[in-house]
């Protein structure tokens, strides 16, 4: 088994991307057996840049293969954003309900046809003399108003392309055979085939 480390502490985001790499041939560990290394601060300007500095960070603490991602609502309407600033839309420290009230506001009588939308991961793994970034998207459309328990952050806005449900009326499941994140990780295991 090679180790490979999720340069993440959120749980949600380790549990789907734990889930897709089950039966690999990789031992997934996260940041929360790293208790060292620090905390990175997203302030970046791109999602690939958030991506490879928290990678590199992870990387050059722990000397361990290192996986990091990031993700954003990209709305059109709204010329892209949230995007890089998603975790952060209604400030620093914002609750998930916090931004879903903002973005709602934001594109608030905007018509159906112009509340398409994109979510993009972006997925970078650094190791020794590695450095590779890969990305996933969904397209879909932003609600008027949240539907579904399940996910976190904008999953309960968000109808992907030819779904019906929101991302949070689906099973992690459901959610993690369509998801932005599972477009990108698919990516990443070819990338992480290459490397074993
Ligand atoms: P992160 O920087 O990759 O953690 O993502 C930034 C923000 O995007 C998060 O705080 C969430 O609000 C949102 N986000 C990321 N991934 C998802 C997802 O799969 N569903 C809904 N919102 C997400």
């Amino acid at each position: 088994m090679t180790n490979l480390l999720l340069a993440t502490r959120n749980n949600h985001k380790a549990e789907e991307i734990m889930h897709l790499l089950a039966g690999s041939e990789y031992q997934i560990l996260t940041l929360n057996d790293f208790p060292d290394v620090p905390e990175v601060i997203e302030d970046q300007p791109t999602l690939e840049r958030n991506a490879l500095k928290k990678a590199r960070t992870a990387y050059e603490k722990a000397g361990v293969l290192s996986l990091a991602d990031d993700t954003g609502l990209e709305c059109y309407y709204l010329e892209l954003k949230p995007g890089v600033y998603s975790a952060r839309y209604a400030g620093e420290g914002a609750t998930y309900e916090d931004n879903n009230r903002k973005l709602l506001w934001a594109m608030k009588a905007v018509p159906f046809r112009r509340r398409n939308a994109r979510f993009r991961t972006v997925i970078a793994i650094v190791g020794k003399g590695i450095e590779k970034v890969v990305e996933g998207r969904v397209e879909g459309d932003i609600l008027e108003a949240p539907r579904g328990m399940n996910g976190f952050g904008y999953d309960p806005l968000f109808v992907p392309r030819g779904q019906k449900k929101t991302y949070a009326e689906m099973t992690l499941e459901e959610k993690n055979q369509i998801s932005h994140r599972a477009m990108a990780l698919k990516k990443a295991v070819e990338v992480l085939k290459t490397i074993l």
